[in-house]
């Protein structure tokens, strides 16, 4: 087993777990088998609690663990199917060092950061050590080098190196090399003392990455490689990319970074199949037609909060050799309405969501887009607006709303398990991780999935409630998906809409280039149809011709 530490250095956002997901996608096209692992410094035990502002999207595993983003560029750049050892948190450390001293597992010892501290995180490197699955494991250290919090991931490093010995090993150190405009220079100094302070933990790496703006010459490397004690052909250039992220392993491939991390690790290896991964960078940077999709959502300036609902039309896209334009709008703006900021919009995307601000103004979108035959995918909250629209507007049910924004809503269309059958403070926890759904035959779900049986990954609490299932769907409103046993409504559509798809999971975390998931898919082939003077400004009559019969409306057994 061999393992690569991806430390950062200078600065942080250098896209380090891009590169880290990047050196995946390389040695896994060179046949290696690889696992990707993120430790992250910070004292949350995970990033579900923090505000998308902070830190982003949060990314759901299939076992329900809420993770780093980063671990949807391991997943959407490798075959690697990640669970909650794959992501390690400073709070995850520390909490299972004091169970274990209350426990009295450390029989009366002091307790202190070496060993117990570092032997937690050394154990979660061990656990990823598994021949069987894997010949190669990228760890990547959130942060940055220097920082306080840091220094215990990095200390158990050098001490791992020791034990497996340094043949197994490389560190890669990804760093900033900027360009000052007045002296015409690409500065190495940074570069320098951020090696230095890894060199004053004990670590040494072997391949320094380079972000810049400016191509890196000769002197440059040689300097760099003569002050950080890194060889000339070990300073990797990777520049920011002109098009997408995911040419990224496309230049370091051109830069000999796979070659070289395979001979540090004595790896002997085909030369890398890029054949398909190339196609799909191409369709993405020249696609013959573009669509513009409005996303509406809260966080419309933090391009990182909604990032794999991005990545995932980006993969749609491409595989109908389609460009996204996408325009972004604050869901607090359509408050009053919606018009002008649709006029020329192929689509409608309502991501997931938390809380009331804003969802006064996507119920608004959702009726823009039912009414006016706008393709329309709606992503958890998403999906739940649509219903709270459609029992408002087409079932007169005006009051209809979901208890997470009005408690004591008279029509509580959205509602919570306990609710509905009466119980009160039952403490609502999450419905994580992946689920299956069963799906309804002769739907467009049926269609697009191809299949009947699917297991997508979920993160709410609030579920559609089936007093109003025989209400809604006498209109035209459609339960295409349920849990197995029929319980629960995980995907719903609109009879007589050209695409109105609102499904209670998170589609966003299964997709992948050359692999788009079937709901974006759908939803770009139906953008691609639409043409605004063509819509019909009013909703279709709903007692007109069904598309799905009513006796399936009812799931089965
Ligand atoms: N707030 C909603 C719920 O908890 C939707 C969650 C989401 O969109 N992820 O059910």
């Amino acid at each position: 087993m061999k393992y690569i530490f991806v430390t950062g250095g200078v600065v942080s956002s250098l896209g380090k777990g891009l590169t880290a997901a990047s050196l995946g996608t390389l040695l896994e096209a060179r046949r290696l088998r690889v696992v990707l692992q993120k430790f992250d410094p910070y004292l949350n035990v995970d990033p579900g609690t923090m505000n998308p502002f902070q830190h982003g999207e949060v990314y759901v595993l299939n076992d329900g663990a809420e993770t780093d983003l980063d671990l949807g560029h391991y997943e959407r750049f490798t075959n690697c199917v990640l669970t909650r050892h794959n992501n390690l948190t400073s709070g995850q450390v520390y909490e299972t060092v004091i169970l274990k001293e209350r426990r009295g597992d450390y029989l009366g010892k002091t307790v202190q950061v070496i060993p117990h501290v570092t032997d937690v995180i050394k154990d979660r490197i061990r656990e990823l050590s598994d021949e069987s699955k894997y010949d190669v494991a990228i760890t990547e250290i959130g942060g940055t080098t220097g920082d306080i919090e840091g220094l215990p991931f990095l200390e158990a490093i050098r001490q791992f190196i020791l034990e497996v010995g340094p043949q197994n090993v490389i560190n890669v150190h990804v760093t900033l090399v900027p360009y000052i405009k007045a002296a015409h220079e690409l500065k190495t100094k940074p570069t320098q003392q951020s090696v230095a302070k890894l060199r004053e933990i004990g670590l040494q790496p072997q391949v320094l990455i380079c972000r810049t703006e400016r191509p890196i010459d000769r002197d440059v490397r040689r300097k760099l490689s003569m002050f950080c004690s890194v060889s000339e052909k070990a300073v990797i250039e990777e520049r920011d990319v002109e098009h997408t992220i995911y040419e990224v392993p496309l230049t370091l491939h051109a830069e000999g970074l796979d070659q070289l991390v395979c001979d540090l690790l004595h790896l002997e290896t085909p030369e890398p199949d890029l054949v398909d991964w190339r196609q799909f960078v191409e369709r993405v940077v020249s696609p013959k037609r573009r669509s513009k999709i409005a996303v509406v959502g809260k966080y419309m300036d933090v391009r990182d909060a909604y990032k794999s609902i991005y990545e995932s039309l980006t993969h749609a896209a491409a595989s109908e050799d389609c460009g996204i334009d996408l325009k972004l709008i604050d869901a607090e703006s359509l408050e009053r309405g919606v018009d002008a900021q649709f006029k020329d919009a192929a689509g409608v995307l309502i991501p997931g969501g938390f809380g009331a601000r804003g969802v006064e103004g996507k119920i608004n979108a959702a009726r823009y887009a039912r009414e006016h035959n706008i393709p329309y995918l709606g992503l958890c909250l998403g999906m739940q607006v649509a219903t709270i629209e459609f029992a408002r507007n087409v079932c007169g049910l005006k009051h209809a709303n979901s208890t997470e924004f009005d408690k004591d809503t008279p029509e509580p269309v959205i509602s919570l398990l306990e609710e509905q059958h009466g119980i009160r403070n039952m403490g609502a926890t999450m419905r994580l991780g992946t689920w299956p759904t069963k799906i309804i035959k002769g739907t467009l779900a049926e269609k697009l999935y191809g299949d009947i049986e699917v297991t997508e990954r979920h993160r709410h609490r609030y579920e559609f409630n089936m007093k109003y299932r025989d209400q809604m769907t006498a209109k035209g409103f459609v339960i295409s998906g349920t849990s197995p046993d029929g319980a629960l409504a995980e995907l719903i559509e609109v009879r007589d809409h050209p695409y109105f798809v609102g499904c209670q999971y998170h589609p966003e975390f299964q997709s992948k280039p050359n692999k788009p998931h079937p709901l974006f898919k759908g939803f770009i082939q139906a953008c691609l149809t639409y043409r605004a003077d063509r819509a019909p400004r009013v909703a279709a009559d709903p007692l007109s011709l069904r598309r799905v019969r009513e006796e399936e409306l009812v799931p089965q057994g």
